[in-house]
């Protein structure tokens, strides 16, 4: 489904070079679910960014379904509005608009057609349980609903693959495992992929597959194995 192979990314910024992505490859199957996981400044932000087709400069190859992604802009920009969902530490709604319109708003970039917008948009709105909060600005609602509505936002169009930055960093830990649970059951139904940049063990326990990186490699480590022999 997705694939990225030999990825290597420096910043730099005057004289100082960082090396962020040293070479870094895996590939991720279709409704699998991977943990992203290293310190702070291991890389993880920039290889989302990249998975994500949001930062073209840099160097290696990601695949989509068999594809090799193009890094011309208005490219990237297609694939990301039609294949990609993303959810954010932070939230990152609009504060002027109302759930049912943040929710809305991926799907008015795919010109879909008002009728389709808000079956879709009523649907994914019940099924993360805001059904009662739909007309409420995001001022309006707690941390853990701000975070359902980008959960809902994401999984609307039913992207092939959720690229989700830190989802549970800022939530208590029942309103976290809540989220969790959402995002496990409602990409299971939907069949998306998800690369889930945590430090969050009650996430990475809950995926199928734990990408590791530090100083800018990446190792892999299957957290059912490891709890095993640590048992
Ligand atoms: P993480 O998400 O794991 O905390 P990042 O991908 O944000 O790591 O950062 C990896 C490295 O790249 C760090 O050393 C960080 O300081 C550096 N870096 C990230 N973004 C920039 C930038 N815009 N300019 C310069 N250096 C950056
Ligand atoms: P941080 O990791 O510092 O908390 P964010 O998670 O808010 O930063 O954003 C990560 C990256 O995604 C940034 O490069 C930002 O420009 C981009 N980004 C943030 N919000 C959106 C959005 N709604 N749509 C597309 N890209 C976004």
């Amino acid at each position: 489904m997705l694939k990225f192979s030999n990825i290597v990314k420096s910043y730099k910024t005057g004289e100082v070079v960082v090396d962020a992505l040293k070479g870094v490859s895996a590939e991720i199957k279709k409704g699998e679910t991977v943990a992203l996981c290293g310190p702070s400044g291991s890389g993880k932000s920039t290889l989302l960014n990249i998975c994500g087709l949001l930062d073209d400069d840099y160097k290696g190859e990601i695949w989509l379904a068999g594809k090799a992604v193009s890094k011309d802009k208005k490219v990237m920009t297609q694939i990301r509005r039609e294949k990609l969902g993303f959810i954010f530490q932070r939230y990152n709604l609009i504060p002027v608009m109302s759930v049912y319109e943040n929710v809305e708003y991926p799907l008015l970039m795919l010109n879909m057609n008002k009728r389709e917008r808000m079956d879709k948009v009523v649907d994914i709105i019940n099924k993360v349980g805001l059904k009662d909060h739909i007309s409420k600005r995001p001022d309006q609602l707690s941390g853990g609903q701000q975070q359902r509505v980008a959960i809902a936002r994401a999984l609307v169009k039913r992207p092939e693959i959720v690229i989700a930055d830190e989802p549970t960093a800022n939530l208590d830990t029942s309103t976290a495992n809540m989220v969790i649970d959402l995002m496990r059951d409602l990409g299971n139904d939907l069949g998306c992929t998800f690369i889930v940049a945590t430090h969050d063990h009650r996430m990475t326990d809950r995926c199928h597959r734990v990408l590791n990186l530090a100083d800018g490699n990446l190792s892999a480590f299957n957290p059912y194995e490891t709890h095993r022999r640590a048992g």
